[in-house]
């Protein structure tokens, strides 16, 4: 068991960040309401806990990718409104459709799948009905949309469903500059009159993510869906971030230096013996490694604060820890290094683990492991 009271390597989790971030992206988003995405125990962050903090900061919808997400919240007493969108024939749409979970339906098959559990459940479910805009992720094409809205016109009529939301997701609104986004917009107003041609009027139309809730109001329609920026990160270059995107990053990662040694000019650090000491210096072994999800792409580069020194790892990231040359510096065991946080005591930004590890923020939040204790601020 992880000793959470004394713990060698920790996520501090700044709940206060998570709902003071949804409530300025409550702010950029108008009249939108707001989804906050929990898939991936919220970013990494705990999925309860994330949730009942965006709850606090004003979220009006808790989203997850798949049901088993969705039933964890409920079991843990979240009554808000969920909306769950990756989900495989046989899943288990009739506990969904007990519990208040709103569906997604991508096609025909899916639809005709969630009606059976309905009829079941003798009430309707609530289903936000997917058009692929250009994504290629999912959900009916422009050809097969009129199909599914006459399938979903039929299930209404019925009493099987209701018809809560039509969606989609853009692929590029990380990219401003990117045409996609314009071209998927038009996409979706089109499918949008499609659907009201064919008497589907839901009330929530949505496809902005993080990106696109911070740059392109176009995008907002009835509601907004941000994930990376619920927990702090912008996704936006750098030059398209504004003072108003005032986003705090709600994770710190550290943990405490387990040994510091000297080591000679020349010597061979860690695995492979990749990277040489420049010179004689003192190693910081710092106990976290890619099964924490310090990624090993970031071998040599990733940075590191301890104190009030800026470091970085030199040579291979291993299992369970990494080498730091901190010099003749006074770094003792026990110190907390510190590999990124909101940057409150000088520590890096996540955005430039990111960049050291060739990935994007996403994914090492989602691979923080779970020797790593989450601990609640
Ligand atoms: N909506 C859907 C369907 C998603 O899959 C995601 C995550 O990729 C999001 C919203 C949130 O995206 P972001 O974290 O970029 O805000």
């Amino acid at each position: 068991r992880i000793d959470t009271a004394n713990p060698q390597r920790s996520a501090l989790i700044d709940l206060g960040a998570i709902s003071g971030n949804v409530e300025t992206l409550r702010g950029i988003a108008g009249t939108a309401k707001l989804m906050a995405v929990l898939k991936a125990d919220g970013y990494g962050h705990g999925l309860v806990p994330a949730a009942r903090a965006a709850l606090r900061g004003g979220a009006d919808y808790l989203g997850t990718a798949v049901l088993e997400e969705a039933f964890a919240l409920r079991a843990a007493g979240v009554d808000a409104p969920i909306f769950t969108w990756l989900n495989a024939p046989g899943s288990n749409y009739l506990r969904a459709i007990e519990e208040d979970i709103d569906l997604a339906a991508y096609d025909c098959a899916q639809l005709e799948e969630i009606c059976h559990a309905a009829r079941q459940a003798g009430r309707p479910a609530r289903v936000h009905l997917k058009i692929d805009t250009g994504m290629w992720r999912g959900g009916a094409s422009a050809e097969d949309w009129p199909r599914l809205c006459g399938a979903a016109r039929r299930a209404l009529d019925a009493g099987l469903i209701e018809a809560t939301g039509i969606w989609s997701h853009l692929a590029a609104a990380d990219e401003p500059e990117n045409p996609s986004t314009s071209m998927q917009l038009a996409a979706f107003r089109a499918a949008l009159a499609v659907a009201r041609d064919l008497g589907i009027t839901p009330r929530l139309r949505h496809i902005a993510n993080s990106a696109a809730t911070l740059s392109n109001p176009e995008a907002h329609f009835d509601l907004v869906r941000p994930g990376i920026s619920v927990y702090g990160i912008n996704p936006l270059p750098p030059e398209y971030r504004t003072s108003r995107m005032d986003l705090r990053p709600a994770m710190t990662l550290r943990a405490a230096v387990a040994h510091v040694k000297a080591a000679p000019a020349g010597a061979a650090v860690s695995y492979g013996g990749t990277e040489r000491a420049a010179a004689a210096t003192q190693l910081a072994i710092i106990p976290l490694g890619y099964a924490d999800g310090v990624m090993r792409s970031a071998s040599s580069k990733g940075p590191v604060q301890i104190g009030a020194g800026r470091y970085r790892v030199i040579g291979r990231v291993c299992m369970d820890q990494f080498m730091v040359q901190v010099g003749s510096d006074a770094v003792v065991p026990g110190q907390q290094a510190l590999l990124f946080g909101p940057g409150t005591d000088g520590e890096p930004h996540l955005d430039q683990w990111a960049q050291a590890a060739d990935t994007i923020p996403y994914e090492i939040l989602t691979r923080i492991g779970t020797r790593v204790p989450r601990i609640y601020l």
